[in-house]
């Protein structure tokens, strides 16, 4: 499988070469629709600014285009666009998946999903009451599946396919990759460990301490950002010892 990057994973003394490669085959997010400028059919952006030829384009006279290729792209009809209406304008459960079965390395994003509370008048006070408690069950029964809720939405004119799933008191659409332009994992990784290879994971399970997530920060743009201001301050790279590198634990 070809790798987007090789690097190591490091703890302390330990420092194990891995290659990184896409879940996601790279051709799978080229295609989709866009806004386009009716003089130059550049893309637009916000608000509504042509990149092509930097005029400001009104609402009612943006196209949408289809790109193929970075190279070949197609403008949509009016009646074209008619036939894509209503499509991923609902979320809809297509069915049910085996948890067990159920891959994290599909996800390619998350969506909170909370309960509509916009009112447009009054008397629908008592509709929207009702929809929290609509939503609420549905969240029950995400919560006490022993499977999980496959469904297709559309974000932005772009069909995504997607679960349910339920954090702290809310739900939570993750979306996920559809197989088809995964790219499957298919070299050998599998090896048997001996008891004294596995005492060698325990420790190494048991010398890292609990971390808080949210005290974790992008070190590599904050430094970008200090370069960036003239306030870098070049400091020697850490050389880590390899040799013996379990028993160092
Ligand atoms: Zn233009």
């Amino acid at each position: 499988m070809r790798a987007i990057q090789s690097t190591r994973v490091v703890h302390k003394a330990i420092q194990i070469q891995v290659r990184v490669c896409n879940v996601v085959k790279s051709s799978a997010n080229t295609t989709g629709l866009s806004n386009a400028c009716p003089d130059c059919k550049g893309n637009l952006s916000k608000p509504n600014m042509c990149r092509g030829c930097n005029k400001e384009v009104l609402h009612g006279d943006v196209l949408k285009k289809y790109t193929i290729t970075k190279d070949e792209q197609r403008i949509l009809t009016t009646n074209e666009l008619e036939q894509l209406k209503g499509i991923g304008s609902t979320m809809n459960v297509l069915g049910t998946i085996d948890k067990d079965q159920f891959k994290q390395s599909f996800i390619v994003g998350s969506y909170y999903v909370l309960p509509q509370t916009k009112l447009k008048n009054k008397s629908q006070q008592q509709e929207v009451e009702q929809n929290k408690i609509d939503y609420a069950i549905l969240k029950e029964s995400i919560l006490q599946s022993d499977n999980m809720l496959a469904v297709k939405f559309a974000i932005r004119d772009k069909e995504k396919l997607g679960v349910f799933t339920v954090e702290n008191d809310y739900i939570v659409l993750l979306s996920l990759a559809y197989p088809e332009f995964v790219q499957e994992q298919d070299e050998e990784t599998a090896i048997k460990l001996d008891e004294a290879q596995k005492k060698m994971s325990e420790k190494f399970v048991e010398s890292i301490k609990p971390i808080d997530l949210s005290t974790v920060t992008d070190s590599y743009t904050e430094t970008l950002e200090k370069i960036l201001e003239g306030k870098s301050d070049p400091q020697a790279q850490k050389k880590v010892e390899t040799s013996n590198m379990w028993s160092s634990l």
